[in-house]
């Protein structure tokens, strides 16, 4: 009997959630799925340079489970781009964190939106990062 399967904690899931060579219609194309936490993999360490010890903690898994999630996220990004195959991004065993607020002027975060200017420093530029999934919106690179 396997264990059942603990949801990862995602912070900040891809803005798209499909993509696919220019100029060649979906059905054409063969389709590689990408689950959610393989994508979260890959931006804490590839994009944020976390450790795999400090990826696997930010998600919620084990070591050996951050780093096989991370060689699936790998070999479908090669074989999207070296093959041409589309890439679907889907939900899998994950959890969201909830929507975050970022203060542009101090920096600080925040995850409740009680009120329209920063909680630290009273500042009104404001953005929001985190949270849903294949929603476009306003995010700064942020690890
Ligand atoms: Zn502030």
């Amino acid at each position: 009997m396997s264990r059942p399967k603990k949801d990862r904690i995602v912070g900040s899931p891809p803005v798209v959630r499909v993509f696919k060579p220019q100029g060649i219609p979906v059905r054409a194309l063969g389709m590689l799925r990408m689950t959610l936490d393989e994508c979260e993999a890959m931006r804490l360490v590839d994009l944020c340079g976390l450790s795999h010890e400090e990826a696997a903690e930010r998600m919620g898994v084990s070591r050996p489970t951050l780093t096989r999630l991370l060689a699936g996220a790998h070999e479908k990004v090669a074989k999207a781009l070296v093959e041409g195959w589309a890439l679907v991004v889907e939900k899998g065993p994950v959890s969201l964190q909830a929507e975050r607020f970022f203060c542009e002027d101090c920096e600080s975060t925040w995850t409740a939106k009680e009120s329209d200017v920063c909680p630290e420093c009273g500042s009104t530029h404001l953005s929001v990062w985190g949270g849903g999934f294949g929603r476009r919106r306003r995010r700064r690179g942020r690890c």
